[in-house]
């Protein structure tokens, strides 16, 4: 037996003794090794709240749940998780929430902070009404700034809920303030018909109103963090010319995470789990183009042998998904075990109350 077949095996027999105290979750985006062992694969906005159902429903016993993903995923799987009515509903008992390796953080989530974000609010009160604009937070964000649109009375949102989210915030207020990804606050705001000269670009400590004159601010209805994701963002208009040359009948269909000349290039786009649908329920013979990273395009190509699935920016893998692996899942299901679990992702309790209120308004619209 190699190496990988004894951490398979052990990871098995480990799941095995912990039963359904355990619940491991596994993002799209993990390696192929990972997802074998997740009870639940999903996207971020399923597995969060997949976590947070499940803890009260047939994992009632669980007491741990092991987040393969990236940091803003395990806090918001903590923070459902661990509700007052959930915890009430377990007789005050905590779910500790794990990663194998809590150095997988989100770089986008990272371009955007409690502190910068407040520092704009502050700036703009300046210049425009800023009880008349609502705080959207893109999900894959930090627990604090779900916290600052739960106190500034705003919402998050996910890539697929997006448009829903911004048609809410919109029927109550006359702005957005939209973070930390640029692209998917304006790919989804072209569709709902603002054009793009109604938005501008907020830089943090840069001249003026965040590089824009107050003239520029006074006319936005959106504006939008320069934060992005470097996996979409990387990906080049060329690549889209060329695999249509290549393949004239292919269609091609990215995630709102790439920039607005990918989308508009694009025959479609939609989140992780839409572009999942969209493939699996194509009739057999169909030919895709996909612009997302690059593991969960190659899963799709595989489990869809009957369709031509190909990768617009191949070898593109989100580096801090890459940093679970079978080794450091197996070490934690060990600790777990032996009743010595580390990296716990506890939000602090200064600020869950507040990004609850948030999540749960960004639940209520689908
Ligand atoms: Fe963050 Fe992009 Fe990686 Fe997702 S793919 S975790 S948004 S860097």
């Amino acid at each position: 037996m190699n190496e990988e077949q004894l951490l398979h095996q052990e990871i098995e027999a480990s799941r095995n003794r912990l039963g359904k105290k355990l619940l491991i979750l596994g993002h799209h985006y993990q390696r192929d090794e990972v997802i074998l062992h997740a009870d639940l694969l999903g996207d971020s906005f399923q597995l969060s709240s997949a976590a947070s159902e499940l803890v009260t429903g047939n994992y009632l016993d669980c007491e741990s749940i092991v987040f393969c993903g990236v940091h803003f995923m395990a806090e918001t799987a903590d923070i459902l998780a661990n509700s007052p009515e959930n915890l009430q509903h377990r007789g005050g008992r905590r779910v500790n929430v794990l990663m194998p390796d809590d150095r997988a953080g989100c770089p986008m989530a990272d371009m955007a902070s409690w502190d910068a974000v407040l520092r704009c609010r502050n700036l703009l009160s300046q210049i425009i009404d800023v009880d008349d604009l609502v705080p959207v937070a893109y999900v894959n964000s930090s627990a604090e700034l779900k916290a600052f649109c739960g106190v500034y009375g705003g919402i998050a949102c996910t890539s697929g809920n997006a448009r829903s989210v911004l048609d809410r915030a919109f029927s109550q207020k006359r702005r957005v303030l939209f973070f930390p990804d640029q692209h998917l606050g304006r790919n989804t705001a072209v569709e709902m018909g603002i054009p793009e000269t109604a938005m501008s670009l907020w830089t943090d400590n840069a001249p003026e109103y965040g590089g824009n004159t107050a003239e520029t601010i006074r006319n936005s209805k959106m504006i939008l963090w320069d934060g992005f994701c470097c996996i979409h963002q990387r990906i080049q208009t060329e690549w889209v010319d060329a695999v249509r040359k290549e393949h004239p009948e292919i269609r091609v269909i990215v995630h709102p995470e790439c920039p607005r000349e990918i989308v508009i290039r694009a025959d479609e786009s939609g989140s992780t789990s839409q572009i999942l649908r969209r493939i699996t329920q194509s009739p057999p013979g169909t030919k895709w183009a996909v612009g997302t990273e690059s593991r969960f395009v190659e899963r799709l190509a595989r489990q869809n042998p009957d369709k031509t699935v190909v990768d617009l920016s191949p070898m593109n893998y989100c580096r801090s998904m890459s940093l679970t692996n079978l080794d450091n899942l197996s070490k934690l299901l060990r600790s777990v075990e032996s009743g010595t679990p580390y990296n716990i992702i506890s939000v602090d309790e200064s600020i869950a109350p507040d990004a609850l209120i948030c999540l749960r308004r960004m639940l209520q619209c689908r």
